[in-house]
């Protein structure tokens, strides 16, 4: 119940982020007491655990995704940081254009102004429509032999608006162009087929899915993830 009124609780914010079912506590809980060491560092018994359990994760993440490669997942604190090390670690420079939408989230925004501002980048954003929708015509007139980087939300967090990312992957691979998808509002809601979708790059939070706060990861192929520098 609530403490401030004593009255039953009713969380309705669960797409910012969710509550934790008493499963997910008990395993972080039984991670913690049983199997916590240092993954990849250790060659005694509870250090493979605990890498086992990390690999583990990886692949059921990658699974979900309907991969069989857990190679293809990074794990990352989270759909914000998984999109800094996109933007970061990528190879642009002054004739590179990065083309996202008008209704990023900041995070899908940010991470790219500030590589724009190191690299000397262009940012161009695909307008959106009165019913919005994304400009698709427009987009087509943006997209350009200088496109380097098309970022967008695969769905929207404030429009609820679910971009045809498969279409506008299709349309940026004929370029050249290296799409990345803000899944955070997707994953979870939608299925998720990480060679299908046409998101080279894919990026989210666990804690919009009842896992916990701070972890999340970057999906893509192999190829994809070995372009960023880390
Ligand atoms: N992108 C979208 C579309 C979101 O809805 C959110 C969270 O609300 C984020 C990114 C940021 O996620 P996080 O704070 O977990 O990095």
């Amino acid at each position: 119940g609530s403490r401030a009124t004593g009255a039953p609780l009713v969380y309705l914010d669960s797409a910012a982020t969710a509550q934790k079912p008493l499963a997910v506590l008990e395993a972080g809980r039984r991670f913690e007491t049983e199997c916590n060491a240092s993954a990849h560092r250790g060659l005694y018994g509870l250090a493979a655990r605990a890498t086992e359990a990390y690999e583990g994760c990886r692949a059921r993440v990658a699974a979900f995704l309907g991969s069989s490669s857990p190679e293809s997942v990074a794990i990352t604190r989270g759909t914000t940081s998984a999109l800094n090390l996109a933007a970061q670690g990528l190879a642009l420079g002054p004739d590179a254009e990065i083309l996202l939408t008008e209704m990023e989230h900041h995070s899908n925004l940010v991470p790219w102004l500030l590589a724009a501002r190191r690299t000397g980048a262009r940012l161009r954003h695909i307008p959106v429509l009165a019913g919005g929708t994304l400009d698709l015509e427009a987009f087509e007139r943006l997209l350009g032999p200088k496109t380097r980087v098309v970022a967008l939300a695969w769905v929207s967090n404030v429009l609820g608006t679910i971009n045809p990312v498969e279409r506008i992957a299709e349309a940026a691979h004929a370029r050249g162009a290296l799409v990345v998808v803000d899944a955070a509002q997707a994953v979870g809601r939608l299925p998720v087929r990480l060679a299908e979708c046409g998101a080279d790059l894919l990026a989210f939070s666990a804690h919009k899915c009842c896992g916990p706060m701070g972890l999340g990861f970057l999906a893509g192929a192999r190829q994809a993830l070995e372009r960023i520098e880390p």
